[in-house]
């Protein structure tokens, strides 16, 4: 689904991968929580949910031009196929470097992730003579806002946002020659992620409604404290709303719907607790959906 005229090559395409929050796998339409954005055709994968390496695939990208993922934080949702997509990327052919960036333990979850595979990996190096996958992977822990990285044109700053009971959560921005796209990740309401986001063409920011979280818990009878830690740990439409309006943003996405697997709630119920507060553009996220 396109929501803008194809944009030319050379320029800052965002695709919305994944687009339900939380790490329950099931439902219609929605899968879990990963972005794209496809940079002059290189690809930059921000969170790895289960499902980041077949909805890559569907918006068409090879996995062997994987070249930068970003984790925003190590729930779950967000990391769950991170190390599978690297093997993925490995199996069909990967060759360069792939340089990773999130919040540590990153540097002990790939290593865990590539050691459970040194089995397969070590007999497919003999075996069928490929590379050695430990050997393309380079991790970059964050542990402060600021600054991340910079590829040519392409400048990745971060924030650390308000995600209890994990600290090292992070919020990224991508300034890049055409656009400015910015990631809230999982966050509660976080006024400081307005001010990171000023002048940005899109926000994309995670966004829970909160008539529907009796259904949500009821569907997850083993978490008994999970609608404390939904309301201490995300943030309600209203609030979206005030700090899509506090940034000056003009288009803000709604993506990490939570919950995002009950049908019953449409993008007019999405919408309005926003509309209240934001006079910009909304978009109810979809998975593949281009902006
Ligand atoms: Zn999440
Ligand atoms: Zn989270």
């Amino acid at each position: 689904m396109s929501i803008e005229p194809a944009r030319t090559a050379g320029s800052t395409r965002l695709i919305l991968l994944g687009t339900k929050g939380g790490l329950r796998v099931g439902g219609e339409g929605r899968a879990n929580p990963s972005n794209l954005l496809l940079i002059d055709g290189v690809p930059y994968v921000v969170d790895c949910g289960y499902g980041v390496s077949r909805q890559l695939v569907r918006a068409g990208v090879a996995l062997n031009t994987l070249r930068y993922v970003f984790l925003t934080h190590h729930h779950s949702d967000h990391n769950l196929e991170y190390g599978p997509l690297l093997y993925n990327g490995w199996a069909t052919g990967l060759k360069q470097q792939v340089e990773v960036y999130g919040p540590p333990p990153l540097a002990h979850i790939t290593d865990a992730f590539l050691q459970s595979m040194k089995f397969d990996i070590d007999i497919r190096m003999a075996d069928e003579g490929r590379s050695d996958l430990r050997e393309l992977i380079c991790t970059h822990e964050i542990d402060h806002a600021g600054f991340v990285c910079r590829m040519g044109e392409v400048t990745v700053s971060c924030l650390r946002v308000r995600h209890p009971p994990i600290e090292n959560t992070y919020a990224y921005r991508f300034d890049t020659k055409d656009r400015s796209i910015v990631f809230s990740g999982d966050t509660a309401y976080f006024p400081e992620l307005a001010t990171f986001a000023k002048g940005a063409d899109v926000l994309v920011h995670e966004v829970m409604y909160r008539p529907g979280l009796d259904a949500l818990v009821k569907r997850v009878p083993n978490a008994s404290t999970l609608r404390e830690h939904l309301l201490a740990s995300h943030t309600l439409t209203e609030d979206v709303g005030r700090i899509a309006q506090a940034s000056g943003v003009q288009t803000l996405v709604l993506s990490h719907l939570v919950p995002g697997d009950d049908p019953t709630i449409t993008d007019a119920m999405w919408s309005e607790g926003v509309r209240k507060h934001f006079d910009g553009r909304i978009i109810v996220g979809s998975d593949l959906m281009e902006i």
